[in-house]
């Protein structure tokens, strides 16, 4: 227990209370949730006021890399504070000048100069406004199975049921099919099968929506949310390919993938691909105070140095934000966080979850790297029928929620969608944290195993 938690039941009380009276929630229908009342977190752990602790394996939305409150980044935000708590843009400011650098130089190839966000979906929107200036082109074609944020383009954009209800469907957003063995759509069999077909199957789109209307092809490095899918290799070096050959801008979300989670800086690292633009939030500063951007390429910048680039928001580069970006960046060198997450997915996470997938007849496949991972439950593990349908989106669904009610139960925050429950700890997560994780989805999983 943090000391600065005591149990307080009937604090938590007005606490929800006052939450139920005011705030709305993303995502939900407003009466039917139940939301928590947190008291305090600390490194991998958070409390609620009856003094119960939970690992989060969600790091909250995938954004906390190096763990909730971290001295050294809070201390960094409350200097800033005192020092210059705002600042406006179009001004040059130390701490925003600095955090462009350190972002800078550690995104691959010639990403070198940082457009700052509040967050993940407004970096898209603008990722996908420069891409349009810069081709004269308004078309943007992204993968189903994806998820690239909230706003009005990043929603169209995104490729799994969260759209249906908010889609316009007049965005430019032509959607593809991207690879993914597991659950091929182009049938395949092989990594390599899967890789041409979708190379194919991209380059056919592309050349039936008429290759001088497409802007950009937007993917997530390893698309999250909707499930943690590791591209074969060669299929990102192809689309850089495709992309060369029709002068087409490149755009890779990192937004969750960025930052350490895979075991690298970013998650272009592990497929030798340079993008034209690379979308990032979250991790950047752990998300104590929000915080996204594009990190953009030589090519791409110099179409805005004399022309202006249409686009800003008041508070680019927060100096807060700025401020906790810095210092998280510095924290995760110094005590080599992004080394960490690679050799805890290797040595405990990776084979810890393989081990259950042996015993559990739920886990249908686990897929992932670093501390990015995803079990992908199934009612039959030879017809790897989902164990609920893949429009569960936002739906009640029994054996999900039996699922995360065990794993809560036995102290671990889960993240639940859909069929599947994925495993995202904080990027400097302690290998006996991951065994205490791995030991309640063992519980968890004999739940949902009844389901099957
Ligand atoms: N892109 C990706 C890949 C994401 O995972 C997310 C958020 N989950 C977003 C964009 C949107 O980011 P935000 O919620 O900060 O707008």
């Amino acid at each position: 227990m943090t000391p600065h938690v005591v149990p307080d039941p009937q604090a938590g009380a007005a606490v929800k209370a006052a939450d139920r009276a005011h705030v709305f929630h993303s995502w939900s229908a407003q009466g039917l949730i139940d939301p928590l009342a947190v008291a305090g977190a600390e490194g991998s752990y958070f409390w609620d006021y009856d003094g119960n602790r939970y690992l989060d394996f969600t790091s909250g939305l995938v954004y906390t890399n190096i763990g909730y409150q971290h001295p050294k980044v809070v201390a960094a935000i409350q200097e800033q504070a005192a020092k210059l708590a705002t600042f406006a843009p179009a001004f040059a400011v130390d701490v925003r000048s600095e955090a462009a650098r350190l972002i800078a130089e550690r995104t691959p190839g010639d990403l070198d100069k940082i457009f700052f966000t509040n967050g993940g979906a407004e970096a898209v929107e603008n990722a996908v406004r420069m891409a349009r200036l810069h081709t004269g082109r308004h078309k943007v074609l992204s993968a189903f199975r994806s998820y690239h944020g909230a706003t009005s383009t990043a929603i169209n954009l995104t490729g799994d049921p969260r759209r249906w209800a908010s889609d316009t469907g007049s965005a430019g957003v032509v959607r593809f099919w991207a690879p993914f063995l597991y659950r091929s759509p182009f049938y395949a069999e092989t990594e390599q099968q899967e890789c041409e077909r979708a190379l194919a199957h991209l380059e056919d789109t592309i050349a039936f929506e008429g290759p001088g209307t497409i802007a950009a092809i937007i993917l997530e490095t390893v698309p999250g949310t909707a499930g943690i899918m590791t591209p074969p290799p060669g299929y990102l070096t192809g689309v850089r390919e495709i992309c060369d050959k029709y002068g087409i801008v490149f755009v890779l979300d990192e937004v969750m993938a960025g930052f350490g989670r895979t075991g690298k800086w970013f998650a272009a690292e592990h497929f030798d691909v340079v993008p034209d633009l690379l979308t990032f939030a979250k991790g950047v500063n752990s998300g104590y105070v929000p915080l996204g951007g594009v990190a953009i390429s030589e090519k791409i910048a110099a179409t805005f140095e004399t022309r202006p680039y249409p686009g800003g928001l008041t508070y680019s580069g927060h100096p807060l934000a700025c401020a906790a970006a810095v210092a998280t960046i510095q924290v995760m060198e110094d005590e080599k966080v992004v080394e960490n997450a690679a050799r805890i997915g290797e040595t405990v996470l990776g084979p810890g979850l393989r081990e259950l997938a042996e015993r559990h007849p739920s886990v249908g496949e686990v897929r992932g790297m670093g501390v990015f991972w995803a079990l992908d439950l199934v009612r039959n593990k030879e017809t790897r029928e989902p164990l609920v349908p893949y429009n569960a989106a936002g739906e009640a669904n029994a054996p999900m929620a039996a699922f995360g009610a065990a794993a809560k139960k036995n102290g671990l925050w889960p993240f639940v969608n859909m069929n599947r429950t994925h495993a995202v700890p904080a990027c400097n997560v302690t290998a006996d944290e991951v065994k205490e994780g791995l030991a309640a989805l063992d519980a968890a999983l004999t739940v949902a195993d009844e389901h099957t």
